[in-house]
């Protein structure tokens, strides 16, 4: 079995072969004409799919070594992510599985980011909880089995990505601003600057609040020090991180005993992060967790995760028709 995954939610571009449930590659184009403007422009977007999509598929055809007759699925992601990105790909799996006339498979990207975990060594074991951390996305989810996911406790606001990056622009560093942030934070202190965590009831998150707490913050640091910035990036970067991954990790203590579980996963862009990453080694030695991180390049957005999860939906004969649309805010 032979699948073809496309990926096309937001700003990333990309393709990847499975083969028997083994990834042959994982193509990314990401798009970089955002930056300037601190954030992902949607109509740009599509129009970047649009050009990245024919080559990075071809290159992830040519170089898996297996040819377009050989394909028995072509899958792609059906949501969440934005309309006019996710239309790029949907439109063109359509064709192309009409063209070799072989099933389609409808992927929902946030399953996809946690099945992530199945592409390499060491695979989780049913049932774990996964933190899924992403520039729209922040949850806690009771992940039963490969297609059997429950979300037990998600943001009411802003995702943590978005955190990341909202800081990262207050601070005038480009977008994507969270890996910069987590570059900076290496050399800062992370107690040099206190920020609000915030104390949501139950397993609900909320990132506004540090949000606004660090804009007023710049406002009246710059207001007395021009240069306020500059002489504490790294501090100021280490804080913010500090407490961002603090609201993070209060929240997965919580679901872990309240569901008694110990087998713990993270995923999404924001799990690449090296302070989140540090911080959850310490906690699995305190609770006795077993951690599962993601390999980098299956944090962010990739197709690889999309022919994963196709390869569980093959397996189950689960397929879509022709017809079928993208959503944009497709659940879990
Ligand atoms: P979603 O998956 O919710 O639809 P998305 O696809 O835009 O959103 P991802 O590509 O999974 O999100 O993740 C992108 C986010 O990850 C961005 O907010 C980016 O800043 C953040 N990110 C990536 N690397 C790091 C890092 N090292 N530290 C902190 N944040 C990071
Ligand atoms: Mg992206
Ligand atoms: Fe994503």
């Amino acid at each position: 079995v032979n699948i073809l995954a496309i990926e096309s939610s937001c700003d990333e571009t990309s393709a990847s072969v499975i083969s028997n449930g083994k990834i042959l590659n994982n193509i990314v184009a990401t798009q970089s004409v955002h930056e300037k403007y601190g954030g992902v422009v949607p109509e740009l977007a599509s129009r970047a799919h649009q050009q990245h999509l024919i080559p990075v598929v071809h290159e992830a055809i040519e170089s898996s070594g297996i040819s377009k007759k050989e394909l028995s699925a072509i899958a792609f992601t059906k949501g969440p992510g934005l309309m006019g990105s996710l239309m790029v790909g949907v439109s063109f799996a359509k064709s192309f599985a009409f063209a070799l006339g072989v099933p389609l498979i409808d992927i929902n990207h946030m399953e996809a980011h946690i099945l992530a975990h199945f592409i390499d060594e060491p695979k989780p074991e049913f049932p774990f909880i996964c933190l899924t951390v992403s520039g729209g996305h922040t949850q806690l989810v009771l992940v039963k089995d490969y297609l059997d996911m429950q979300v037990i406790g998600e943001t009411m606001d802003d995702a943590v990505g978005e955190a990341f990056d909202k800081t990262a622009k207050l601070l005038g560093l480009p977008y994507p601003g969270g890996p910069l942030i987590d570059q900076y934070a290496k050399d800062g202190n992370s107690k040099a600057f206190q920020f609000p965590i915030s104390n949501m009831p139950d397993l609900t998150f909320s990132f506004s609040g540090i949000k606004t707490a660090v804009l007023y913050f710049l406002r009246d640091n710059l207001k007395e020090n021009p240069q306020f910035v500059e002489h504490n990036l790294a501090d100021i970067c280490a804080s913010v991180q500090y407490t961002l991954i603090q609201t993070l990790m209060q929240k997965l203590k919580k679901a872990a005993k309240q569901y008694k579980i110990k087998n713990i996963a993270i995923a999404g862009g924001v799990s690449a992060n090296s302070g989140l990453r540090k911080e959850l080694e310490t906690l699995a030695k305190e609770f006795k967790w077993n951690v599962f991180v993601p390999k980098f390049e299956y944090c962010t957005d990739n197709a690889a995760m999309i022919a994963m999860a196709a390869h569980f939906k093959y397996q189950n004969g689960q397929f879509c028709g022709l017809d079928v649309s993208p959503e944009a805010r497709m659940k879990i």
